[in-house]
């Protein structure tokens, strides 16, 4: 079993695009959406739900109002002021547990608090596991990990051989989360200033965590002279360069949609694609 992340270093690179191409070129896979705080590639595959699992995170505290003798102990010694009117605002409680330890009357107790559902889906190019977090809930790097978890385990399942995975991007703990058993980093870099730093400190991550990594540069003829420069510092740090994707407003145009642009095979970003998909085969 292989398993593709895509990466880029920013949002807004054609990241979760470009996926979904991956996801309908290629053969007998699993597709992982572990872009888990800002899940879009479901915009382009239409996912049918067929299973949900709750995915808790860290345990919060319960007051137990039948217990509770209302002496005020838990909300003044709460440092992160959760506590009012002798209920707990879990999304403010950090679960450090010093309530519960100070109640006089054995009131509170910490319990997990489900921020998140991970969902196995089928979708027109195979089946998909994604998920979503509670507004501003953390623990978005361990919901990564379980989109990952779970991917591989219906590959194994369905006896399917490769996982896509539409990773997060920056260089935050997402993407770390992405990194363990991970066969090759594509990373989407976008020809610009920024996005040429941005590619330079995701590969020093890659390199850092001995991850393989392989380019392909998006919208490459908006900024020739940095496409330029990403092609050098490919060729510097010896990692291949699967191809370039022209600017196409046919890509833009079957978002909107909710469409891969793959649909429209002779749209230049199709065709470019097709050539960068026949280079990735080449490495797994
Ligand atoms: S410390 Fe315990 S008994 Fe006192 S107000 Fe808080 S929950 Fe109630
Ligand atoms: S567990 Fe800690 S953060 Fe949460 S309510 Fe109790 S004292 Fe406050």
């Amino acid at each position: 079993m292989r398993e593709i992340v895509v990466l880029s270093g920013k949002g807004g690179t054609g990241k979760t695009s470009f996926s979904a191409a991956l996801a309908n070129l290629a053969e007998g896979k699993v597709l992982a959406d572990a872009d888990v705080d800002a899940a879009n590639l479901h915009l382009v595959l239409r996912p049918r739900v067929s299973e949900a699992y709750p995915f808790y995170g860290l345990p919060v505290a319960y007051i137990d109002r039948d217990r509770c003798g209302q002496c005020g102990q838990c909300a003044e010694f709460c440092r992160f002021q959760a506590i009012a009117d002798f209920s707990v605002r879990q999304e403010k409680c950090e679960g450090c547990g010093v309530c519960a330890h100070i109640c006089p009357g054995g009131a509170i107790e910490r319990r997990p608090r489900q921020v998140g559902e991970v969902y196995i889906s089928t979708t027109v190019a195979g089946p998909m596991v994604h998920a979503a977090l509670v507004a501003g809930a953390e623990n978005s790097g361990k919901l990564v990990a379980e989109v990952r978890r779970r991917a591989r385990a219906m590959a194994r399942a369905e006896n399917l051989s490769l996982i896509i995975t539409d990773g997060p991007p920056g260089i935050g703990c997402p993407v770390l989360s992405c990194l363990p058993d991970c066969d090759l980093a594509v990373l989407v870099a976008e020809p610009s200033a920024a996005g040429v730093h941005d590619l330079q400190r995701l590969l020093q991550v890659l390199q850092h965590f001995r991850v393989p990594a392989a380019v392909v540069i998006n919208k490459w003829d908006i900024a020739v002279q940095r496409t330029r420069e990403i092609e050098q510092l490919c060729a510097g740090r010896q990692v291949p360069l699967l191809g370039r994707i022209p600017f196409d407003s046919t890509v833009f145009r079957c978002l909107q949609q909710g469409q891969c642009y793959l649909n429209v095979p002779a749209a230049p970003a199709s065709r470019a694609t097709r050539q960068v998909w026949q280079a990735l085969q080449q490495l797994l």
